[in-house]
C-alpha cells in the first residue's frame, strides 16, 4: 500500500492564484508515484471566485478535496479546519501563493523516510523576499517569543511543514480557541529534522497579512504561551515600591535636618503621570489575558463547515466542526 500523503493549503481570496497552484502541484505529484496525495483545499470565506476555481478543479482531479469554511476564519483556523480533515499517513502545509514551493514536497518526503522523524520543518535559509520591516520584526518576535515562553519557536519557520500522523493526532487534542498554529506546532514536540529553502516571493495577488493582522497574530503568540508579561508587573511593582522607600526615608530624613521645603511640583506631577502610565500598562496586559479567557470560555468552535466537495462523495453539506 503506498504511504497517503494530505497536502493541506488555505486559500483566502486567491482567484489569481488558483490555476498556478494546480499548475505547479499537479506535476510534482505525478512524478512521486510512491505515494498516493489527497490536497485539502480550504476556502476560508473568499470573496472572489477561488471556491468556484477549487471545484472546478475538483471536477477533474479526485485528489482535490475542498473544504467551504462558512465565513472568513483566518489562516489559523482554515489550518486547523484542513488538519483535521486530512487521512493521510502524514500531511504537509502549503501556502496556495506558492511561497513555499512544490519542490519540497519532494525533498519533505525523503527527508522523513530517511530520517524517521515525525516533523520535517522547512526553515526560510534568508528572508530576502520580504521587506526590511518585516524582516526586522519577525527577528524581534522571534526573539522576544523565546525568552518568554517556555516551548521555543524554532526561528524563520512558518507553517510550511511535514507531520506525521502522530503528530495530527496530538494536534487534535488541542482544544485551545486562539489558534497560534506555530506555537502549537512546537509545543506538541515530536522528533523534528529541518530543511533549508529559499522562499520564493509571492506568486500572484497580494499579502492577506497586513501589520496590524501581524502584530495581533504576535500577541496571540505571546499571551497563548507565556503568561511571563502578566507576572513582571509583580516584580516591576517590588522595584517601585522599594525605589519609593528609600526616596521616601530620605525626604524624611531631609526635612527633619532641613525644615520644610515645598518646591516639588515638578517630581511629584512625574512621578504621578509615570505611576500612572505604568498601571494603565499593566491593566492592560491583564485585558489582554482576560479577554482571551472570555474568548476560551466560550467554547465557540475554531471553524464552521458549510460545505465539502470531493469527487467520491459528491458535496456534501455539513456543518461539523
Ligand atoms: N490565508 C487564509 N486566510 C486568511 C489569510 C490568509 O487562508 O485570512 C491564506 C492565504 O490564502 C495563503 C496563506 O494563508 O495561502 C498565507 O497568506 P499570505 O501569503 O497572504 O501571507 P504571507 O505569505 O504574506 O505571510
Ligand atoms: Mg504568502
Amino acid at each position: 500500500m503506498p504511504k497517503r500523503i494530505s497536502l493541506v493549503v488555505p486559500f483566502y481570496n486567491e482567484s489569481e492564484g488558483v490555476d498556478a497552484f494546480y499548475q505547479a502541484i499537479h506535476p510534482v505529484l505525478d512524478a512521486l508515484p510512491g505515494y498516493s496525495f489527497e490536497i485539502v483545499c480550504i476556502d476560508d470565506g473568499s470573496r472572489d471566485d477561488t471556491l468556484e476555481r477549487l471545484i472546478a478543479y475538483k471536477d477533474i482531479d479526485p485528489r482535490l478535496i475542498v473544504l467551504e469554511l462558512s465565513r472568513n476564519f483566518g489562516k489559523e483556523s482554515a489550518m486547523t479546519a484542513g488538519l483535521h480533515m486530512a487521512m493521510g499517513d502524514a500531511a504537509i502545509v502549503l501556502d496556495a501563493d506558492l511561497q513555499d514551493p512544490p519542490e519540497l514536497i519532494a525533498r519533505m518526503l525523503a527527508l522523513w523516510e530517511s530520517s524517521g522523524a515525525d516533523m520535517v520543518l522547512a526553515k526560510r535559509a534568508d528572508r530576502s523576499s520580504d521587506g526590511w520591516l518585516k524582516r526586522m520584526s519577525a527577528l524581534g518576535f522571534y526573539k522576544l517569543h523565546n525568552r518568554l515562553a517556555k516551548v521555543p519557536l524554532p526561528e524563520n519557520v512558518g507553517d510550511c511543514r511535514l507531520m506525521a500522523r502522530p503528530v495530527l493526532e496530538a494536534l487534535k487534542t488541542l482544544p485551545e480557541r486562539t489558534r497560534f498554529m506555530k506555537g502549537l506546532f512546537a509545543w506538541v514536540g515530536f522528533k523534528t529534522v529541518t530543511l533549508e529553502y529559499t522562499r520564493p516571493v509571492r506568486a500572484g495577488g497580494t499579502s492577506k497579512f497586513s501589520g496590524w493582522k501581524l502584530w495581533n497574530l504576535a500577541l496571540d503568540g505571546i499571551s497563548s504561551f507565556s503568561t511571563v508579561p502578566l507576572r513582571m508587573w509583580t516584580y516591576l511593582g517590588a522595584l517601585g515600591a522599594l525605589s519609593t522607600a528609600c526616596y521616601a526615608l530620605f525626604v524624611v530624613v531631609r526635612t527633619l535636618v532641613h525644615g520644610v521645603d515645598v518646591p516639588g511640583y515638578a517630581s511629584l506631577l512625574v512621578a504621578i503621570l509615570f505611576f500612572g502610565s505604568v498601571q494603565l500598562i499593566s491593566v492592560g496586559v491583564l485585558g489582554e489575558y482576560i479577554g482571551r479567557i472570555h474568548e476560551e470560555s466560550k467554547q465557540r468552535p475554531v471553524y464552521l463547515l458549510r460545505a465539502v466537495h470531493r469527487q467520491d462523495a459528491g458535496d456534501a453539506p455539513t456543518s461539523e466542526a
